[in-house]
């Protein structure tokens, strides 16, 4: 048995698998049964309240209150863009803070928003493709997560990463923020995908990341089908050998790639002098991707670094023979990175370029940039953490690895 496949036991009760929980009532001496019906209460109907769960007597409800049962977090604020985006503010029990963002397709979008928006056009929706009560279909709205609070991995663009990485999240209060995010979907939205590219690295944090993720596909909880779901990540090869394994290919990966070089990404990404880019190419040959998906390689353009024509053409070199689709993202402005976004005609050159090679590509589009909820955005202006330290991708230590 592999260590991911043994994870040690939950703090928070919402951690808690329906094994868990029957071990739980045993020590209780209470029947098994009720670990079914308290999962459900959980990760069905996201009641986090005991109180609230109407088919347990008085005596349980209370020592599950004493046990810790009780939402992971607050939502301190949410903030909804002009074009339907919402970000949610997630206050801890602990008093640091971490975001999740809503974000409606629209019509165009078609799978680029959403990096999960597999090439699958076969599947039902599991939960609820019926139309809405006006006779319309459903909205699909993605829903991005995220895994720590801060990043240690110090990529010089990104904002979430700038104070460092305060602590990771426990798999409940990743596994909340999907089911607490489902309440602020209007009526006539369903949430279709699931991206983990909020705040964090989640193959960095990967033993809390695979029980949520577990949790999350839980046929008695939330129920997600685990194509419908997409892990992003800048590159840890043997965490991406392991959720590869760990899920037989079906949760869809993305690769923050953003250079097909070495010397490019060791500007912008410090984690590119442990996995260099061949690692990380091999690493994506083996991954047992399922038939007819694909893995997302996402490359944020910025201006001068790394958008030349020269870097699409050694891209197209980079992924020949991979199933990929590419995701071009111009990069959000990042106050104080000295970085700037690339220009509109180097987007469409590169754009350009790789369609030419035949390489699947789409620009992302800027989805909530008015309130701070785009890429790389995330927790700019919440107070989260600890101290600034700035000095950039050079100088940086690398953060040891579980
Ligand atoms: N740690 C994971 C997931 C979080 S970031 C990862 O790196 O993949 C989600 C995506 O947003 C990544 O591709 C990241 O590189 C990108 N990103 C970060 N900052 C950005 C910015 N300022 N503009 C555009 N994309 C950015």
């Amino acid at each position: 048995m592999s260590e991911s496949a043994r994870p040690s036991k939950p703090a928070h009760p919402a951690g808690r698998s329906p094994e868990d929980w029957q071990q739980w009532f045993s020590q209780q001496g209470e029947p098994r049964f009720r670990a079914g019906q308290v999962f459900r209460w959980i990760h069905q109907r996201g009641v986090f309240d005991p109180a609230e769960m109407t088919d347990l007597g008085k005596s349980l409800r209370e020592r599950l209150a004493n046990d810790g049962l009780e939402s992971p977090f607050v939502v301190e604020r949410v903030v909804r863009s002009t074009d339907g985006t919402r970000k949610l503010l997630l206050r801890l029990r602990d008093g640091l803070a971490v975001e999740c963002v809503l974000i409606p397709m629209t019509n165009d979008d078609d799978a680029d928003v959403a990096a999960a928006d597999a090439d699958d056009g076969d599947e039902g929706e599991e939960n609820g493709g019926e139309p809405t009560w006006s006779g319309e279909a459903p909205r699909r709205v993605t829903l991005c997560i995220s895994t720590q609070v801060g990043c240690a991995m110090g990529c010089v663009f990104c904002a979430s990463g700038k104070a460092g990485l305060s602590r990771g999240l426990e798999s409940a209060e990743i596994v909340a923020q999907v089911l607490i995010a489902k309440r602020y979907l209007d009526d006539n939205e369903r949430l279709r995908n699931l991206v983990f590219m909020g705040m964090g690295e989640p193959l960095h944090h990967y033993e809390q990341t695979l029980r949520a993720l577990r949790l999350i596909t839980h046929p008695d909880g939330i129920g997600m089908s685990p194509r419908r779901i997409t892990v992003s990540t800048v590159g840890l090869v043997p965490n991406i050998e392991k959720l590869g394994r760990d899920f037989d290919g079906k949760i869809g990966l993305a690769v923050s790639l953003h250079a097909p070089d070495d010397e490019t990404r060791n500007r912008i990404m410090p984690m590119n002098r442990r996995y260099d880019v061949a690692q990380i190419l091999s690493v994506l040959r083996k991954y047992p991707l399922p038939p007819r998906r694909r893995i997302t390689i996402e490359y944020t353009l910025i201006a001068g670094v790394n958008d030349s024509p020269d870097h699409a053409r050694k891209l197209v070199r980079a992924l020949g023979g991979l199933r990929v689709k590419v995701n071009l993202i111009p990069m959000n402005p990042v106050a104080g990175s000295g970085l700037g976004t690339s220009s509109n005609a180097a987007v469409e050159q590169f754009h350009e370029i790789l369609s030419r090679a035949r390489i699947s590509c789409s620009v992302r589009k800027r989805r909530g940039d008015d309130v701070d909820a785009a890429c790389g955005q995330l927790a700019l202006n919440a107070g989260v953490t600890a101290p600034v330290s700035d000095d950039g991708a050079k100088g940086r230590k690398l953060p040891t690895m579980n």
